[in-house]
């Protein structure tokens, strides 16, 4: 340690005497050991051929967005004089995408039970690393990591860097590890008893021993706190119509995340675990598979998210078994497929409030959106899951439209999504935060 910290010590003196503002910081992080190199400034304006308004569907034609830096100056009908123009004047232009049911580590095309035993944590985020350029390529600039296991916590390492600007990435915020009971959905040890892995912080089979799960994710960072309410599929263990965590500890976590302003969101396909969830408070249910006519009248009154997650299911269907899954998991998987439909079908008549979620390899992040609408919502809904109802979820003030003081969170597709949904598969254009990371526009011309 002697040996490194003399540069470190040398090398903040030098950066805070040229650089204003560095070595000040908020939070408890410590400023990058090396600055990142500095971005040119952005002054562009994008000259969209119409720009969607995903709070109304409204479509405005010809507008000019002006960019300053990494926000939005004015959007307006008349070309700004003196500025380089972005012509995307044969595009559909919409506010940068959400995804808020996210795994970013390792290799999600890797679905063994074994997967997590044979992937370190430092190769575990250099995945995620992949990972997140394939979202931003999809077009999408934020993201809700919805835990991970990885001791680690790789993914809050990556969402620091990023917002460090030491690799470019979407704006995440981030679950910690998934809470657990023991031989639950994420306990993560498949192995035998006389084999078993050392005891993991993220499992808690009492109320109090949540608290301490809790407590341990938000030390190391976490914004949000993921519960598994039931079983799930992709273990050959846990049964997913069973309630895993109990009510009392589920509202022990709110209690305990919400007290410091943290959120909490349930993995919950089980009917029984969907319900004890909502009452325990939670604010999303991830998946709600089973959800029943009592669940989705609570989840209305209380105003809690669904983030249906629909196409993971029907895609696992398919390749589970082609990507390593275990048998057990493909059964599961073919028994519960049936239950999905109705259960959407009762969210949406119930008008619950729903995000936008893929749970899955981000080679296949833009397929929710047809699984949204072939369920019943509108191509505008399916957008406004992706948008304006994500930022609402994740509380983002800056993000899920284009209009003067957000982000420049950007994103262009030929065609028009209200009519064809599956246009929103292939993104031309993706600007996040003022910087160009996608342009197939002009290159192709
Ligand atoms: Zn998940």
């Amino acid at each position: 340690m002697k040996v490194r910290c003399a540069p470190y010590i040398s090398c903040v003196l030098v950066l805070t005497a040229v650089l204003p503002g560095f070595g000040q910081t908020s939070s408890m992080q410590a400023p990058p050991l090396i600055a990142p190199p500095p971005k040119p400034a952005t002054h562009v304006a994008i000259h969209a051929g119409r720009l969607l308004d995903p709070r109304t569907g409204n479509y405005a034609s010809n507008v000019f967005i002006v960019i300053d830096g990494d926000r939005v100056a004015s959007v307006d009908a008349s070309a700004p004089s003196g500025l380089a123009v972005i012509d995307l004047s044969l595009q559909t232009v919409l506010p940068g995408l959400t995804d808020c049911h996210a795994h970013i580590l390792g290799n999600e095309k890797d679905e063994s039970p074994t997967s997590g035993l044979r992937m370190s944590s430092p190769m575990a985020a250099l995945w995620g690393y992949r990972n997140l350029q394939v979202w931003l390529d999809h077009g999408f600039t934020s993201m809700r990591d919805a835990g991970e296991s990885d001791l680690a916590y790789g993914q809050l390492a990556l969402r620091d860097a990023i917002k460090q600007g030491l690799i470019r990435g979407p704006r995440i915020v981030s679950a910690g590890n998934f809470i657990s009971v023991t031989g639950g959905h994420c306990d993560s040890d498949p192995l035998a008893p006389d084999k078993a892995l050392p005891r993991r912080p993220n499992l808690a089979d009492t109320v109090d021993e949540v608290s301490n799960a809790v407590r341990h994710d938000i030390k190391y960072g976490a914004d949000w706190i993921k519960l598994m309410a039931t079983g799930g599929v992709l273990d050959p263990w846990s049964d997913y119509n069973v309630e895993e965590l109990s009510e009392a500890q589920m509202a022990r976590a709110v209690e305990v995340a919400h007290r410091a302003g943290k959120h909490v969101m349930a993995h919950a396909e089980g009917t029984e675990g969907i319900k004890a969830a909502v009452r325990a408070g939670v604010d999303s249910i991830e998946h709600g598979t089973m959800l029943d006519e009592e669940g989705a009248t609570l989840m209305e009154q209380r105003g809690t998210w669904l983030v249906p997650t629909l196409y993971t299911f029907q895609f696992g269907l398919q390749h589970d078994a082609e990507f390593g899954a275990d048998p057990v998991s493909v059964a599961k998987e073919k028994a519960l497929i049936s239950r999905q439909q109705p259960s959407f079908q009762r969210a949406l008549n119930h008008h619950l409030k729903i995000a936008y979620g893929t749970d899955l390899d981000p080679d296949y992040s833009s397929m929710e959106f047809s699984a949204l609408v072939r369920g019943g919502m509108s191509p505008l809904g399916a957008i406004q899951a992706a948008t304006v109802n994500a930022a609402s979820l994740l509380e983002s003030q800056d993000t899920g439209v284009v209009e003067p003081g957000k982000f420049a969170d950007i994103i262009a597709v030929s065609g028009d999504p209200l009519k064809d949904i599956a246009v929103m598969e292939h993104i031309v254009f993706v600007m996040k935060g003022g910087e160009i990371v996608r342009d197939s526009v002009h290159v192709t011309k």
